[in-house]
Formats: C-alpha cells, sequence, structure tokens
C-alpha cells in the first residue's frame, strides 16, 4: 500500500511537472512569435521610409538618412544598396555623422556602432521598380530595456521551477499524512488479522495515536478507519466469547449430562436384573432426570440467544425509558398478579441511548428471577438517569422483590455460569447472561439481598 501511495504522488509530481513545461513552452513560443511580429513591423516600417526617400530616380540622402537614423533608434543596424549592389549609405557612417552628445546618449543604450547576428536583406520598391536592397541585423540593447524580454523568459523559467517545487512538496507532504493515516492503521489491522488467524484471540487494537492526535480528537473526527478498528475488537472480543463459551459449555454440558444420564442407566439395569419392582417410583425418576435433560439443552438454548445477540452488534438508538420499561413489565403483570404479587413502576420519562434489544434480555432476565423468588409482597422497577464523574449522562434500573433473599454465601457465586442455588428449579444461566450483556453494552451490575427480606439488582449504564 506504501508503495502504490508513493508511486501514486511521484505520478502526481510527475503530472504537474509535464503540465508546468508544457505551460511554459507554449507561453514562451507565443512570446516569442510576439517579439519577431514586432521587430518585422519595425523592418517594414524603416523600409517604408527608405523608399520614401527614393524621389524621382534619385536618394534623397537626407531622407534616407534620417530613415537609417530611426532605424538605429529601432535597434536595427543597417545599410543599403542600389541594384548594381553599391552601398548607398550605412547606419554606421549615419553614427559617425551624429552630433557627439546624441551619439553618446544612443551608446547608453545600444551596442554600437556593430548588432550581432547575421544580416538579413530585403528587397526595396518604388512604383514596382526594384531600387535596391536593405540589409538589417538587430544591435544589441544594453540596460534595463535589453532585459525586458529576458526577464519574460526568465520569469517563466522561474515560475516553473517555483510551482514545480510547490506542487512536488506537497505531494510530498500529502503522502506522508496519507502513509500515516491510512497505511499505518491498515498495517495494524493486518498484523492483528493475522494474529487472529494464527490463534491468539487476545488481540486488541488500542487507539491511534495520530500526530496532531489533540486536534483531530478535538474535531470529533471518527473516521472510516477508527469506526474499522472498533467493529474489528468488537469482531476480536466476540470471537474470544465464542471460544470461551464453546470451552466452557463443552465442560459444563459434560459434566451435567452424566449425572442424569448416570442416574438413568442404573435405574434401567436395576430393572433389568430384577432389582426393583417398584416400577412407577423408577419412573418417575427416569422422567425427572429426563426432564433436567431437557431443561439442560433448553438452557444451551438459552445461552446460544443470548450469545447470538452479544455477536449481533445491532443498533445504538434512541429509547424513552419508561416506555420501554413499562411496556415489558406490562407482558408480564399478568403472571404476577396471579401469584398474589404487586409489580410497581417507578421513573421519570427520559431519553437514553442504548441497545434496546440487549436491555430487554437484561431486564426479562431480572424480572423472572424477582417473580420466582418472590412469594409475597411484590416487585418494584426504578430507573433514572445520572451523572457519572465525568459528566457524561448515564441511567441505572433497579429491580427489587421482596422474595426470599440471597445467602451471603451464595451471594459471591450466582453470577457464575450453571450455579443455582438450591430450590432454584432453573439452569442456572440467567444472570451469567445478564451480566455479559451488562458488560458488552458498557454497564456493570451491583446486587444488595437480605435473607428473608428481598433483593435489589442495580444495572448501571
Ligand atoms: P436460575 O434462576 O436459573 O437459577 P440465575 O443465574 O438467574 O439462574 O440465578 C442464579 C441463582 O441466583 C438462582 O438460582 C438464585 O439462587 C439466585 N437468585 C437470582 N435472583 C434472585 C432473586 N431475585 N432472589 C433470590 N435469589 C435469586
Amino acid at each position: 500500500m506504501r508503495t502504490k501511495l508513493f508511486l501514486s504522488f511521484i505520478l502526481i509530481i510527475f503530472l504537474a511537472l509535464l503540465s508546468n513545461v508544457v505551460f511554459e513552452r507554449l507561453t514562451l513560443k507565443d512570446f516569442d512569435e510576439f517579439v519577431r511580429g514586432t521587430r518585422e513591423d519595425q523592418i517594414y516600417w524603416v523600409m517604408a521610409s527608405i523608399e520614401g526617400s527614393y524621389v524621382n530616380n534619385k536618394w534623397d540622402m537626407e531622407h534616407l538618412d534620417m530613415a537609417l537614423h530611426w532605424g538605429l533608434m529601432l535597434g536595427l543596424e543597417t545599410y543599403v544598396e542600389d541594384t548594381s549592389g553599391k552601398k548607398i549609405l550605412s547606419s554606421t557612417e549615419v553614427l559617425l555623422s551624429l552630433n557627439p552628445n546624441m551619439f553618446k546618449r544612443m551608446l547608453s543604450i545600444l551596442k554600437l556602432p556593430i548588432g550581432e547576428g547575421e544580416y538579413a536583406w530585403y528587397p526595396l520598391y518604388v512604383k514596382g521598380k526594384e531600387i535596391g536592397k536593405l540589409y538589417t541585423r538587430p544591435l544589441k540593447r544594453l540596460g534595463a530595456i535589453a532585459l525586458k524580454e529576458d526577464i519574460f523568459r526568465h520569469r517563466g523559467r522561474e515560475f516553473l521551477i517555483s510551482s514545480f517545487l510547490i506542487a512536488g512538496s506537497g505531494a510530498i507532504f500529502l503522502s506522508i499524512l496519507f502513509t500515516i493515516y491510512l497505511s499505518t492503521p491498515v498495517r495494524r489491522l493486518n498484523a492483528a488479522a493475522e494474529n487472529i488467524a494464527k490463534g491468539d484471540l487476545s488481540v486488541k487494537i488500542p487507539p491511534l495515536h495520530r500526530p496532531f492526535g489533540s486536534l483531530y480528537s478535538s474535531l470529533k473526527c471518527h473516521d472510516e478507519m477508527d469506526r474499522l478498528t472498533d467493529t474489528f475488537n468488537y469482531m476480536a472480543e466476540a470471537l474470544r466469547r465464542e471460544d470461551a463459551l464453546r470451552k466452557h459449555l463443552t465442560s459444563n454440558v459434560a459434566h451435567e449430562l452424566r449425572t442424569p444420564l448416570a442416574i438413568i442407566r442404573v435405574n434401567l439395569e436395576a430393572i433389568e436384573d430384577g432389582i426393583i419392582t417398584d416400577t412407577p417410583t423408577v419412573i418417575n425418576n427416569i422422567t425427572s432426570e429426563i426432564q433436567r435433560l431437557i431443561s439442560l439443552v433448553e438452557g444451551i438454548e438459552d445461552i446460544t440467544r443470548a450469545e447470538a445477540s452479544f455477536f449481533r452488534k445491532g443498533p445504538l438508538s434512541e429509547i424513552d425509558l419508561k416506555e420501554f420499561i413499562e411496556t415489558i413489565t406490562s407482558g408480564m403483570t399478568k403472571m404476577i398478579k396471579e401469584k398474589g404479587l404487586f409489580i410497581k413502576t417507578e421513573g421519570p420519562s427520559v431519553t437514553v441511548k442504548t441497545y434496546p434489544e440487549k436491555l430487554h434480555i437484561i431486564l426479562k432476565n431480572l424480572l423472572t428471577n424477582a417473580y420466582k423468588f418472590t412469594h409475597s409482597g411484590g416487585i418494584t422497577v426504578s430507573w433514572d438517569k445520572h451523572k457519572k464523574d465525568g459528566g457524561t449522562a448515564g441511567f441505572y434500573i433497579t429491580v427489587e422483590d421482596s422474595g426470599k433473599g440471597i445467602t451471603p454465601a451464595d451471594i459471591s457465586k450466582i453470577f457464575e455460569r450453571f450455579y443455582k442455588g438450591k430450590d432454584s428449579g432453573g439452569r442456572g444461566l440467567g444472570l451469567a447472561i445478564v451480566t455479559e450483556l451488562t458488560e458488552v453494552i458498557g454497564g456493570r451490575i451491583e446486587v444488595e439481598s437480605t435473607q428473608d427480606i428481598g433483593s435489589r439488582f442495580t444495572v448501571t449504564f
């Protein structure tokens, strides 16, 4: 990727250089043509003036002198020949006849009396008849005036170099910036993905430290790379959990299956050997063990569903907490009332940002436990927004019951997978699922409980 970026920028620099060169060539070509055209015009004016000095088949020497003098002032060294090739007058002769002051003044702007380069000749006509030839070549200009054309050419070249330098350094600066901003995070992702492919699931990509990082974060720029990193970390975490779940489930399931299967086998062998005759009791035993097995399978289904919810990141959406909680509690009101209990909700109508699907599973499990372990009194659900230390608004939900409570010995174990109290009748997975999902959406769970008085579970986000 670095090489591709580098080559792309070299190409940009090359194109910038090429466009500059083309621009310079075109401009200078136009300019040279303009200079050449102007010089031709000047020569034609001098020719017209020389031709005007030929009157009645004779050269008017005073007039011719003035014409060549004018030519000198236009920067042209000239001489005129008649048709036989005899030199009539030259600009050098005109110069030598000049007033010394005038000659001196002309010397300050022109290199006199000799011009430079080859002579070019032009035929002179009067009324369609050739009267002679004008020979001319440019005089070298001195001082600032002489530099005008050169200055333009020089500026053109300067412009070419400076614009090339600006474009080039801009492209190099951008290539460095792009390399840092694009290729570094991609390489980090690539290295992390390779580690995962090798089986190292503990990979977590830390946030990227960018140059001008504080400016970057103060502008709250969370670009595609940051999002890709977040998603990658989420995916790695999902794989980690999946792996842990698989290992955990395999050992737990093996352990949980062994006991009922052993009991079933012992009972069936006893019947086979004729040791047990009380068949209904044996059938009862076998049925209750089979029920345990079914319950275990359902538990695996539960946890798989919860894990599926974990793997599905789902959208972060805004919900009205009051509406959300009351919809869940109202679905359970009937069965709670049938058990002779009450259910109360207490809290304001507040809008919070959360993952509703996961929050739904959390609440449902807490309410189901409260319902299961409460035999008198009832359940109270309360919630509100609160200010965290950093000042960001969070929220909490409390599920309180007046049930049997939890013993201090149990309280440290209830969040473990497959741990269940004595007369739970459940599968010991509810609170483990609640804990995992709470952590996934960036919250924590706390419990306070007094035996025979009740328990209070609080999830804080
Ligand atoms: P399960 O309810 O299937 O047994 P859980 O993981 O949900 O599994 O709970 C684990 C244990 O924690 C329960 O068996 C029970 O002993 C205890 N527990 C959970 N919630 C309550 C509660 N509200 N009141 C009393 N005990 C509870």
